[in-house]
């Protein structure tokens, strides 16, 4: 079976010190045979990424950021680019999560330029997809999920798909409590994989890692994993709790 990718995203938590403190439990916690199923990569503020980075130096622990701009360089106050997050240590970046499609005017379009100047400059792209309860309810999730990836991923070469990450994380699940049933999941997956495959190729579609997120926990984790489909998981409340991030990474089977 493949490496699964355990993703915490810590969304606006944790100043330095409390990242430190949050770094250093799981660090020793998490145990290096657990790294022969799965990879680990922790997303935090921008203000947390040196330290982190440095306090990951000679663990196996990877590090990413949760947002990024477009431009090189230049004139947009309050903004972050590729190459800044690169020279922070970070190997993975979070594109287009729902809570910045929503409170911050993420739109498709500028999701592709964020994923084009990620992968630019070797950044590995985790590209957040998913529908809110209202298109569920309506039944248009599919088709709002397939949108989202052949937005986001105009213009991208196959070649570029390489090292590409997906995240399928319906809104209603996020932060909520409630998360997707087994059926729902896979058949996400494989709406997901569809959508690559048509855009790409089945080797496109096999190769792309594709994560569960919303609501995840130590208790609902284990049946997430055995879902047909699922590579991992983009992990926000429960990243922030090391005991309970560590269990999830041990419920992998
Ligand atoms: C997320 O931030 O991507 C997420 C899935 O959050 P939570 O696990 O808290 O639902």
């Amino acid at each position: 079976m493949r490496k699964k990718l355990i993703a915490g995203n810590w969304k606006m938590n944790l100043n330095i010190t409390d990242s430190e403190v949050l770094i250093k439990k799981l660090t020793e916690g998490i145990h290096d045979s657990y790294f022969d199923k799965c990879d680990v990569l922790v997303c935090p503020p921008f203000t947390s990424l040196m330290v982190t980075h440095s306090l990951l130096r000679g663990t196996k622990i990877k590090l990413g950021a949760q947002n990024l701009h477009w431009e090189k360089d230049g004139a947009y106050t309050g903004e972050v680019s590729a190459t800044m997050l690169l020279s922070a240590g970070c190997e993975y970046v979070i594109i287009g999560h729902s809570e910045r499609r929503q409170y911050f005017g993420e739109t498709d379009e500028t999701v592709n330029k964020k994923i084009k100047k990620a992968l630019e400059n070797n950044l590995k792209p985790i590209l957040c997809v998913g529908e809110s309860l209202q298109q569920r309810e309506e039944g248009i999730f599919k088709l709002v999920v397939e949108n989202q990836v052949k937005a986001a991923l105009e213009g991208i070469t196959k070649e570029q798909m390489k090292d590409f990450v997906i995240a399928y994380e319906p809104v209603w699940a996020i932060g909520t409590g409630l998360n997707a049933n087994s059926d729902q999941i896979s058949e996400m997956n494989m709406i997901i994989g569809d959508t690559i495959g048509e855009l790409y190729d089945s080797e496109a579609a096999v190769s792309l890692l594709i994560l569960y997120g919303g609501s995840v926990n130590d208790k609902n984790s284990e049946e997430i994993f055995s879902t047909c489909g699922v590579d991992g998981a983009l992990i926000g409340g429960a990243s922030l709790k090391p005991e309970n991030f560590i269990n999830i990474i041990k419920s992998i089977k």
